[in-house]
């Protein structure tokens, strides 16, 4: 019932928008009629949502109400602008994204707000816009000065020196450059220009530039070698798969560290570019990115663009912009650069794949690796998941044949791996009657190697200076006023810091409990232990690298860079020298402490165990000299060490695979944990309760798979029960665990589950 003559049928009329709100469902707006012909799929949207305006996302457009929702036509809300004309979100990402919300049971919106650059819809990006100078008559004039006017009039006055200085300048640099270059290259003031323009000669306008991360950085030399026979066999499967008429096809590239599969990276990537494809390479967080940016940066020039979080807000948006406009073919970033726009993509890269940092922890909920995969299902691509210590998951798909294998399984130049040596850390407190944090034999290979001119790195996983202050009077620690978990003391800045809300306080004198003096700082953290080498190492040159010491961009780089360049002796640090980085000269590692994971309930914490020894490991001996490895730990028999010290990956696979099966965990059992939260425990309990349920309920009336040969049922409620962080960020957590033998089975249940829970009168707001 069109109101108007000249309204064109075919333009939208409604359109569907998804929100950026914990809401499983999508809202219908409709388009007054200025905006129909601008409005396009993928577009945001400004829209009235209850009191508020939101930035939301155009997801579906409709020429007439969509016949299978029931709507309240009076009801409709009219959507109040178009903020982009070019939509953001292709189509591609607006199927991405609504698979993966699905999949994880995350908000489509959420999923959509989280594959744009950060701060998109805040005013403060915006392109960074320049004054540019362009030569718009040039082939008239003759020097000295005078020449011929454009369009034939006559020059008023001949051309100063300066203003001959100034175009020769821009003749030289293809008639156009930035007003400020110009400025200091031709070392002139702004008014012969300014003259010149008004003059004709030159037109002055305003040009966006993009901020390129990577500017001044120093690129590594480009070598050419010939690739081993198994970087070769692995490089042609996966070209010929690329080849192979817009196929999906995934592959497992399980290779020791320093076996070369960057190179096959760097080729498959090439060869998808030369065949017109383009290609996404996903690193862990923080610490691959500079390093492999500039290999790639050097290999690849300005069709790279890189992703991570370590980039300013500004940065990044112009990286974003320039694959989005086409011009950059290859993407490379860390986790949320899975949904980096791309078009017509042919290879999808996950180097690392087993890190932990792919998975997001907050809302949209994600693992990147599977994201990964499905993306390239979708799009008829190839992906590479690249380990050398593949996570269970992905190595269990590739021994049922859903993944093809591809073993490099030596490093290159016939290096040999590190051998590895346990230190017994029980025995060492039987020598000394107390705990030492290094022990006699790690000081001794320490000094060693430094004699020998070579580098050390060591490794343990505690950030800050003790893990937490304990009173001996009163027993007590010092816990945060809104987690349930203790304060770790920094000793830099004198404050103990909260590791999970951030709260800080400065370090009290006394008890707060019981007014004792005698305050034990106990567990100690990376400042701790550097403090501690520093002191038994004076000659030495040492960096700390953690989250504290690194807080700025660029930071790290600058130290991995010096350290790399022979400018420091040691590094300290978190996971984030694990990964990587190729030091030659490093030949001692040292690992303390990575193992207090094991006496966690963590179904993971093996893994992680074995995953981070193996890696750091894999940082000794990459250059001519041999590499030592020194593992201190309190579990010497422990499997994940026997196996992690021999680098052994197949049987710490057999042993690991039997307990996952045995307990009902990945691969076997896909897990999704709910957690309810709110400041109010007795308000949390109740949603909990009401929700479990509802979950029964749901449970009962749905029909999946068993497992076979087994008697287990196909979906197990575990809970509610205090989440293993049962109190954060004033919040009260509690958790229910779901275990179903597909995912399909666990959202099935989940969705009917919320439906029911909400009838029931359940507070969803405090469900995650
Ligand atoms: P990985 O990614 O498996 O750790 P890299 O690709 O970084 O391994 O290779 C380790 C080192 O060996 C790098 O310095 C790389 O430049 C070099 N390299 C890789 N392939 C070859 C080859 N075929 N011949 C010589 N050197 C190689
Ligand atoms: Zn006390
Ligand atoms: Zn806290």
């Amino acid at each position: 019932m069109s109101t108007s003559g000249t309204e064109n049928p075919t333009l939208p009329r409604y359109v569907e928008a998804a929100l950026p709100v914990p809401l499983r469902r999508v809202f219908t707006y409709r388009v007054p009629e200025e905006m129909r012909e601008k409005l396009k799929l993928g577009a945001r949207l400004m829209l009235p949502f209850g009191r508020r305006n939101l930035t939301g996302y155009a997801v579906g457009l409709h020429t007439d109400l969509p016949s299978d929702v029931e709507i309240d036509e009076s009801k409709i809300k009219d959507i109040i602008g178009v903020t982009d004309e070019e939509p953001l979100i292709t189509p591609e990402i607006l199927k991405l994204t609504q698979w993966t919300a699905d999949y994880y049971a995350s908000f489509w919106g959420e999923m959509l707000k989280a594959s744009l650059p950060a701060g998109i819809n805040s005013e403060k990006v915006r392109p960074k816009r320049r004054k540019a100078v362009r030569l718009v008559w040039s082939p008239g004039f003759s020097r000295p000065g005078i020449g011929e006017p454009p369009e034939g009039g006559t020059p008023s006055k001949p051309l100063t020196e300066d203003q001959i200085k100034i175009l020769d300048l821009l003749t030289k640099n293809n008639n156009e450059m930035l007003f400020t270059d110009i400025l200091e290259q031709a070392n002139v003031g702004a008014s012969p220009l300014n003259t010149l323009a008004k003059r004709g000669i030159v037109e002055i306008f305003i040009q966006d530039v993009d901020r390129d991360p990577l500017k001044d950085a120093k690129l590594p030399e480009r070598d050419d070698f010939t690739l081993t026979t198994e970087q070769q066999t692995a490089l042609d499967a996966i070209t010929t798969a690329i080849g192979d008429n817009d196929k999906f096809k995934a592959f497992l590239l399980h290779g020791v560290t320093g076996s070369g599969k960057t190179e096959v990276y760097i080729r498959a990537m090439r060869h998808a570019l030369d065949n017109g494809r383009s290609a996404m390479m996903l690193v862990p967080e923080i610490a691959l990115t500079p390093v492999f940016s500039r290999r790639l940066r050097a290999v690849f020039g300005s069709e790279v663009a890189i992703l991570h979080s370590n980039l300013s807000t500004g940065e990044r948006y112009d990286e974003w912009r320039r694959i989005r406009r086409g011009d950059a073919r290859i993407a490379i970033g860390t986790r949320s650069a899975v949904f980096a726009p791309l078009e017509n993509i042919g290879l999808v890269i996950v180097d690392e794949e087993h890190d932990p940092s792919y998975r997001q922890h907050e809302s949209p909920f994600y693992n990147a690796r599977d994201v990964a995969v499905m993306r390239a299902s979708l799009a008829g691509a190839v992906v590479v998941l690249g380990s050398a210590t593949p996570a269970m998951e992905s190595f269990f798909n590739a021994q049922n044949g859903k993944y093809t294998y591809l073993r490099l399984p030596d490093r290159i130049g016939g290096l040999g791996l590190a051998t590895a040596e346990l230190i017994d850390m029980r025995d060492v407190f039987k020598r000394f009657g107390k705990d030492v944090a290094l022990s006699p034999e790690l000081l001794d290979a320490i000094k060693e190697t430094h004699a020998r001119g070579e580098q050390v790195i060591i490794l343990l996983n505690r950030r800050g200076f003790s893990q937490f202050v304990l009173c001996r009077t009163c027993g007590e620690t010092l816990k945060c006023p809104n987690c349930d978990i203790t304060l770790t003391f920094h000793r830099g800045d004198n404050k103990l810091l909260c590791h999970y809300c951030n709260h800080r306080e400065r370090s009290p004198k006394v008890c707060p409990h019981c007014q004792s003096e005698y305050l034990y700082f106990v567990g100690e953290g990376t400042e701790n232990i550097a403090d501690q080498l520093t002191k038994k190492f004076p000659a030495m040159r040492i960096a700390r690298v953690d989250r504290d010491t690194m807080a700025h961009k660029g930071e790290i780089e600058d130290v991995l860079l010096k350290f790399a360049a022979g400018h420091l002796d040691m590094l300290v640090g978190t996971q984030m020298i694990a990964k990587g980085h190729d030091f030659p000269n490093v030949t001692l590692v040292g690992v303390i402490s990575v193992d207090i994971g094991l006496g966690l309930p963590d179904l993971r914490s093996a893994e992680r165990t074995f995953q981070l020894i193996t890696q750091v490991a894999g940082r000794a001996g990459r250059g001519k000299q041999a590499g030592k490895v020194l593992i201190q730990t309190y579990y010497p028999e422990h499997y994940a060490l026997r196996h992690a010290k021999q680098q052994d990956y197949e049987a710490f696979y057999a042993e690991e695979i039997k307990f996952r099966e045995r307990l009902g965990y990945p691969p076997f059992y896909v897990l999704a944990s709910i957690l309810i939260k709110h400041r109010d425990h007795a308000y949390a309990s109740k949603q909990a309760n009401i929700l479990r349920r509802s979950l029964d309920t749901a449970a009962r009336s749905i029909e999946s798979p068993r497992l076979p040969n087994s008697s287990t049922p196909p979906l197990r409620i575990l809970g509610p029960a205090p989440a293993s962080l049962s109190r954060l960020k004033n919040e009260f957590r509690l958790q229910i665990i779901l275990k179903g033998t597909t995912r399909r089975t666990l959202r099935e249940t989940l969705n009917i589950a919320l439906l029911d829970a909400e009838h029931q009168g359940c507070d969803l707001r405090t469900i995650n």
